[in-house]
């Protein structure tokens, strides 16, 4: 309500320079938060704007790349630049190549590694370029994961950052869901390698108790957003941008017109502080311990993939003669769960194993809500084991 009250339309800094200037400063807060290198901070030549979704921010990012690209090698080489990621990656980055027009073919998708609880090899990454490049084909863009949206996977950045310098490539990385944690000292750990990044993408509202939409990018040179998004028509033209002293986030974006997102995420920040904040993360990351220790306990059950954040990815064993592996056993545990009304759980397919995922994240959750759901599962198990053995 508080928001809605100042309803501003805050494309240009002369529009509403409170919006404009409480953005900066409060992701200047937030990088200094995540430990972010001192280059994405505005008073250097990066900075942190606030896009509506992570499908947006890899948007803007993948056309300041694109754009860097063509300046370097000619207008009509747009057919030939290609992009790297893990089959992991979340399909904004797809939607996005889509939109900036690069070939469908030219999306390397690499295959995870099932042996790094599916994070990317780099040795992957790295022959996929070196299979493209004697074709006559730029490798530009290359996109890392922290927290895979299937497993949570955390694709190793120290590795992929030094493959997109030795390449020139612009290298994102997106934290959607996970880039939260890293706020706590004992999570930070899962960005080291984030100073070869280009760009680095979080959404405040996933994990952060920040409505919906307050998703936060920043950028380690903003000229390259500028040089592709900005436009300067005579009815915008004022002094203060003319002076090129303030910040015009209308050129860091796609729309022209914005709201003032920073308030609520200042509302957020100064509600709780920074303690308040890692505690309120590190406690869902111990309930998800807990659940995943119950999975273990019963030997019916197996943890698919090393628990990774506050996501358990595990799955009910199917019995030996069980024809499908287990994926109608487990489609059936889901779907008895979910119509309880009192759960709700959601699955992926890693391996070609159906596999059910345990999220933690609700502002409310305690440890008697995940003994119920977990008694749940148990209860429902039984009963579908059960009808296994009469059949
Ligand atoms: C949720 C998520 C997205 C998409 O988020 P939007 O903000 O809805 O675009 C992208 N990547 C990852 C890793 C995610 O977890």
């Amino acid at each position: 309500m508080l928001s809605a009250a100042f309803n501003i339309v805050g494309f240009s800094w002369i529009t509403s320079p409170a919006a404009t200037e409480l953005e900066v400063i409060v992701l200047d807060w937030f990088a200094k938060m995540l430990k972010l290198p001192s280059q994405f901070l505005s008073t250097a030549l990066g900075g942190g704007v606030i896009q509506g979704t992570a499908s947006e921010a890899v948007l803007v990012v993948l056309l300041a790349a694109r754009d860097r690209a063509l300046r370097k090698h000619g207008k009509t080489s747009l057919d030939k630049l290609v992009v790297y990621a893990s089959d992991q990656t979340h399909s904004a980055l797809q939607k996005a190549c889509q939109i900036a027009g690069i070939l469908p073919e030219n999306m390397r998708v690499v295959m995870a590694d099932c042996d790094r609880n599916y994070a990317v090899a780099p040795e992957a990454v790295s022959k996929a370029i070196s299979t493209d490049l004697p074709s006559g084909l730029i490798p530009f863009f290359v996109c890392a994961t922290v927290g895979t949206t299937s497993s949570a996977a955390v694709d190793p950045l120290p590795e992929l950052g030094q493959i997109a310098k030795a390449h020139n490539m612009w290298f994102h990385i997106d934290a959607a869901y996970a880039g939260s944690s890293c706020i706590c000292p004992e999570y930070q750990h899962h960005l080291d390698g984030v100073e070869e990044a280009d760009s680095f993408n979080m959404n405040a509202h996933k994990w952060f108790l920040t409505n919906f939409d307050c998703s936060l990018l920043w950028v380690k040179d903003r000229s390259y957003l500028i040089q592709s998004l900005s436009t300067n028509p005579e009815f915008l033209k004022n002094k203060a941008s003319e002076a090129n002293s303030v910040v015009d986030f209308k050129d860091w974006q796609i729309p022209l017109g914005r709201r003032f997102r920073s308030l609520k995420l200042w509302m957020v920040m100064r509600l709780y502080g920074v303690e308040n904040l890692q505690s309120y993360i590190t406690k869902h990351i111990d309930l998800a311990k807990i659940f995943e220790e119950f999975v273990i306990s019963d030997s019916r059950f197996e943890v698919v993939t090393p628990r990774n954040f506050s996501l358990v990815c595990f799955r009910l064993l199917p019995p030996p003669s069980d024809e499908d592996n287990g994926h109608k056993l487990n489609y059936d545990l889901m779907d008895s769960a979910n119509s309880s009304g009192k759960i709700f759980i959601s699955h992926t397919v890693l391996s070609g194993k159906l596999v059910l995922r345990f999220v933690v994240g609700a502002p409310l959750t305690e440890e008697h809500h995940i003994i119920a759901a977990w008694k749940l599962l148990q209860d429902e198990a039984t009963k579908l084991l059960g009808s296994l053995s009469i059949i």
